[in-house]
């Protein structure tokens, strides 16, 4: 997912470097770059055209900075600019105050509603949470099924129209009426006092006004707290049509971008919360049930500028971690002690519970150059990696610095890799080490992340 967006980008920065001052044609050059590589990514035009003029604009009004040279200004601009257009700061589940909060979901075919309904019911359940999931999707074949097997799966109850789903709640039902199992599963939340009730509502393979009708009938029915509008990221310039389309026609209160881990070019994140006025609040990033985020706009922007996602990485860790473990990390970071060798021992071994090493990789700062390297990953490298922590004395593990060249020649036997497998993981820890610093010091992300590259 933007990965040659953050390529191109990445690219036109560097073309930055070096300069003293920016002229108003380097500052033009800079933005037309912007502006195709956006459109390549399938940004919506309208967008694109904003996008590029807000940053044009502010360019060229910066005074000279001592702290930022001319590439970094630009580059903060960028990124603030990106926040904005993902929808600024980070919208959280509106809660009912008197429960259940009712949750409704909305999009076409094939969006990941489903999917979503129990990626959802999962957090939220994790979180402490009773949900329901009400299965009012009668128009596809097997749905309702569909909907049960992934309840099952995350450990909560299903509202379904057929009786004798495992895990269903057996009701009686005309199938067929969608909007009155919708209103009968709110009824049922309510009487055994499941605090939140996620609706999943039928979708067709194009937007049609029957499916918009029936949409909007739900949404009246049940008056739900919140209307989250599932959309396929891999759909392309087609979103801005499906979501003003949606929110015309049901209106919807958030944005949920599915199938983000596909190599899609990313215009749809792009656009949708700009286009529509409302925020991307979760990202849906696999079939897996845990493959599901809260979607937080400046750690998108900063992935996609390749500053990395170390605000995700930790918060990552801390829920593989148990929870000692995370509280001596993060009381580690508060106190603006160094991350040691050690901790990222502990760390990786955490991170391997939750599967996939080469997404967390990708989450590094400054690992755009190396997508490549990422992409071909072998997870055995993991092995590798702890094989060459592990050959190191415990002195070492805290204090890399006293590391020599024949330290590392001993730890490349110990641990049966080479004196360069010894070099990259020292370099790559220094560079996490740093972010990690610049981080605690400023007491959050740091404000001007370091250049990519
Ligand atoms: P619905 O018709 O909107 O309910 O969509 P489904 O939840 O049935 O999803 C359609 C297909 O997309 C299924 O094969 C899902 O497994 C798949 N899917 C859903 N979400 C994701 C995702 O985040 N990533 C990937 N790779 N596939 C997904």
């Amino acid at each position: 997912m933007f990965n040659s967006l953050s390529d191109r980008l990445t690219a036109t920065f560097k073309n930055l470097r070096g300069r003293g001052r920016l002229s108003e044609a380097d500052i033009d050059a800079t933005v037309r770059e912007i502006r195709r590589a956006l459109l390549d990514a399938d940004v919506a035009v309208p967008v694109v055209r904003e996008f590029a003029a807000a940053v044009r604009e502010r360019a060229l009004g910066v005074e000279v900075s001592g702290a930022l040279n001319p590439a970094q200004q630009v580059v903060k601009i960028v990124n603030e600019e990106l926040v904005e257009i993902l929808g600024g700061a980070t919208r959280t589940l509106r809660l009912a105050k008197v429960p259940p909060t009712v949750i409704m979901l909305a999009g076409l075919q094939g969006a990941g509603k489903t999917t979503l309904a129990g990626k959802l019911a999962h957090a939220l359940k994790g979180q402490g949470h009773t949900p329901l999931l009400v299965a009012a999707d009668l128009q596809r074949p097997n749905a309702v099924t569909q909907l049960s097997v992934v309840a099952e799966r995350a450990g909560v109850p299903v509202f379904a129209p057929h009786p004798g789903n495992q895990g269903a709640v057996d009701v009686d039902i005309v199938i067929g009426d969608p909007v009155g199992v919708a209103r009968d599963g709110v009824a049922y939340a309510r009487d055994k006092q499941h605090d939140v009730v996620i609706v999943d509502t039928a979708g067709r393979l194009g937007v049609d006004e029957a499916l918009m009708r029936q949409a909007a009938d739900i949404r009246a029915a049940i008056s739900p707290d919140e209307v989250l509008f599932v959309i396929d990221a891999m759909i392309g310039q087609d979103a801005v049509n499906t979501a003003t389309a949606f929110l015309e026609g049901v209106d919807f209160t958030g944005v949920v971008l599915s199938k983000l881990d596909g190599d899609a070019r990313g215009g749809a994140a792009l656009s949708v919360a700009k286009v529509t006025g409302r925020p991307i609040m979760f990202a849906s990033t696999g079939e897996k049930l845990t493959d599901f985020e809260v979607f937080h706009p400046d750690r998108m922007a900063g992935r996609i500028l390749d500053m990395g996602d170390v605000l995700t990485l930790i918060e990552q860790a801390e829920r593989a971690f148990d929870a000692d473990q995370a509280e001596r990390m993060a009381a580690k970071v508060a106190e603006g002690k160094d991350f040691t060798l050690a901790d990222f021992l502990v760390q990786m071994q955490q991170m391997r519970k939750m599967g996939s090493m080469k997404k967390m990789l990708g989450m590094l700062p400054g690992m755009g150059q190396m997508r490549e390297a990422i992409d071909s990953f072998d997870e055995r490298e993991v092995d590798r990696i702890e094989a060459i922590i592990r050959s190191m004395t415990p002195g070492e593990r805290e204090n890399p610095k006293i590391i020599n060249g024949s330290r590392r020649a001993r730890i490349a036997r110990g641990s049966g890799t080479t004196t360069t497998a010894v070099n990259q993981l020292l370099d790559r820890f220094a560079g996490a080490q740093k972010m990690m610093r610049q981080m605690s010091r400023g007491g959050g992300v740091p404000g001007m992340p370091p250049m990519p590259g």
